[in-house]
Parts: structure tokens; C-alpha cells; sequence
């Protein structure tokens, strides 16, 4: 092995290196040049409230870019392997500044002026010492309202180091943002924290949603997700909604709004126009939604 040669001697060519480890390294590799040339991409999928039977907003989802007829590598496979170096940093700062002038371009018809979007932000992002100064100088050189802007940031993200953190949240809450709670229900979920944090919008995570049909206890668990969320004033987002039974389930728990494939997968941003000006996949019921709104 390495080490009983001594000191100094180096092996370049490592056999006993995982496979995971070999495949980790490329993809840190690959990913440094991505983001040297630019070449990150960013995906959008709408959110669709059925009160107001129309798209209100989308989520920014970060894309490994195309090449060679490959597949592309998934964010959940990439964004930890970002997380464990600098690169996050870039990443995150390059979907920002597409997301950014997305959401600019908006602005400037009365057709897309109401949409909003969100960003997921890392936890080792909101724990940088420079990320707000990252930020407003990202920021500087757009005009949106900052209310149209929000941030999804996952429960996990206050585990570890969370007075920075927290403070983070709440100066980009005075600073006007909206706040979402990402994957809720899925990490150490304290209720405690939710009562102390600013957030706007929890997201119920696609598991729960998937469960639905087939879990009495999981009903029962989304219903009080649902009825803390209004004690609460913040609102709800359905994730992973694939399916009519899916979404008429949703509905009946009072919840408005709902993002997954039923009503749009993640698409290029040239979609957009044409995705919020086609008619929508109907409502099932273009009821009422069953909830005290607020
Ligand atoms: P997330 O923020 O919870 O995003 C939702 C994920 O669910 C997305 O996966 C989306 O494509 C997927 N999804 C939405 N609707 C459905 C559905 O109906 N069925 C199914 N099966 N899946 C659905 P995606 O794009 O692969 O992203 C995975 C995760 O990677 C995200 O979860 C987020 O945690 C992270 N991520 C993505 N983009 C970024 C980014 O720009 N920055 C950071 N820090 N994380 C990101
Ligand atoms: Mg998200
Ligand atoms: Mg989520
Ligand atoms: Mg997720």
C-alpha cells in the first residue's frame, strides 16, 4: 500500500479506490468545467393553484447539461458531491443568476407579471460567511420585486449549525423574500422550530403525497401537516402530484396548491409562454378547495 512505501511517495494510480469514490471524482471533475464554461442548466416546473385554476409560480431545478446523447447525471446524485466542496457556491450562484433573469423577463408582461419562482438554497450555502454579500451582488442588477422570489430551504438544513443559519433565514425574510420549508415531514421535523422560523410555504414532500391512497395513517398525517400550516398562516404545496386520484386526495385535504407531473414536469424556460397559455389539464373539480382560506 501507499503508506508503507513511505512518506513521499505518491501512487497516481490508486486500484484499491472504489468505485464510488472513482465515480465521484468524475463527476466533481466534469462539474468544475460545467460551471467554467457556463454551462449549467436550469429547469422549471410549475405550481398550479387550483382555486385560481391557473399556474402561480415555478421552481427552479438545477440540470446536468446534455451531451453526446447521454443521460443526464441527477441533481440528487450532483448536489451532495457539490456540497462537499466550493462548488456549491458556484452552483448555486449560477442557478440564482438564471433564475433571476427569468423572473425579470416576467416582469415585463402582464401574462407572466403574477408568477413567481423559487430556489433551492443548500444549507453549506446559508452557512458561507459571504453568502448575503453574494446575494445583493447578484441582486443589484435586477429590478423584481424581492417578494417574488422565494427560498427553499429543507428542515435538514437547521440541524447543524443552525444560530447561522437561522440568522440567515430571518434577514432574508426582512429583506422581503418568501420562505419555503422543502421536503417537509422527511428529516427531524420539530414542531418548535416551525412556530420560530419565518416561512411562508411548507412543501409536503412527494412521499406523503405517493402514500396517500394506500395509508390511512398517512391521510391522517398530511390532514395535520395541513391544519398546522393554517394555525400557522403559512401555506401548503403538494409535491409529486402525478396522478388525478393523486390530486383529487389533495384537494379533499385543503390543499390549493400543487406541483408535480400532473400539471407540469420540469421544462427549458423557452416552454414556459406556451405551457401557461395552453389550456391546463382540467381540474378535476374546479371546487372549492375544502380548507378556511387566509
Ligand atoms: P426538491 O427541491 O424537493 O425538488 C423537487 C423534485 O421532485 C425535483 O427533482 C422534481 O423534478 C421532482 N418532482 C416534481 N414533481 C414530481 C412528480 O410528480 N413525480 C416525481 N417522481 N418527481 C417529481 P430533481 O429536479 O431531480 O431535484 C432533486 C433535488 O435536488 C431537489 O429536490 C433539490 O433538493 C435538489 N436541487 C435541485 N436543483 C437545485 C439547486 O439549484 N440547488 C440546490 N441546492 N439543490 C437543488
Ligand atoms: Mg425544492
Ligand atoms: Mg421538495
Ligand atoms: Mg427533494
Amino acid at each position: 500500500a501507499a503508506k508503507s512505501e513511505g512518506r513521499n511517495c505518491y501512487q497516481l494510480f490508486v486500484p484499491s479506490m472504489s468505485e464510488q469514490a472513482q465515480k465521484q471524482a468524475y463527476i466533481q471533475n466534469q462539474l468544475r468545467q460545467i460551471l467554467e464554461h457556463n454551462q449549467l442548466e436550469v429547469h422549471y416546473q410549475g405550481q398550479y393553484s387550483v382555486e385560481e385554476d391557473r399556474f402561480i409560480g415555478f421552481e427552479a431545478l438545477v440540470r446536468w447539461p446534455q451531451r453526446d446523447n447521454q443521460p443526464r447525471i441527477s441533481p440528487a446524485q450532483f448536489i451532495p458531491i457539490a456540497e462537499q466542496s466550493r462548488l456549491i457556491y458556484d452552483l448555486g450562484q449560477a442557478v440564482l443568476i438564471q433564475a433571476c433573469t427569468v423572473l425579470q423577463e416576467w416582469q415585463e408582461s402582464t401574462h407572466t407579471r403574477h408568477l413567481t419562482l423559487a430556489v433551492n438554497l443548500s444549507a453549506k450555502q446559508l452557512n458561507a460567511h459571504d453568502f448575503l454579500d453574494r446575494l445583493e451582488n447578484i441582486l443589484c442588477r435586477f429590478t423584481f420585486p424581492f417578494t417574488k422570489l422565494t427560498f427553499e430551504i429543507t428542515e435538514t438544513a437547521f440541524l447543524e449549525h443552525s444560530e447561522c443559519v437561522t440568522r440567515t433565514v430571518n434577514t432574508l425574510k426582512a429583506m422581503g423574500f418568501s420562505l419555503a420549508l422543502d421536503d417537509f415531514g422527511t428529516g427531524y421535523s420539530s414542531l418548535n422550530y416551525l412556530q420560530n422560523l419565518p416561512f411562508d410555504i411548507i412543501k409536503i414532500d412527494q412521499c406523503f403525497i405517493q402514500r396517500l391512497g394506500t395509508c390511512n395513517k398517512t391521510w391522517a398525517l398530511v390532514k395535520a401537516i395541513i391544519t398546522i400550516a393554517d394555525a400557522f398562516n403559512m401555506s401548503i404545496v403538494a409535491e409529486g402530484v402525478e396522478s388525478k386520484k393523486q390530486l383529487e386526495s389533495v384537494i379533499a385535504l385543503g390543499c390549493d396548491k400543487i406541483q408535480g407531473y400532473y400539471y407540469s414536469t420540469p421544462i427549458p424556460k423557452e416552454q414556459i409562454d406556451s405551457l401557461i397559455s395552453s389550456t391546463t389539464p382540467a381540474s378535476p373539480l374546479k371546487l372549492t378547495v375544502n380548507r378556511s382560506t387566509n
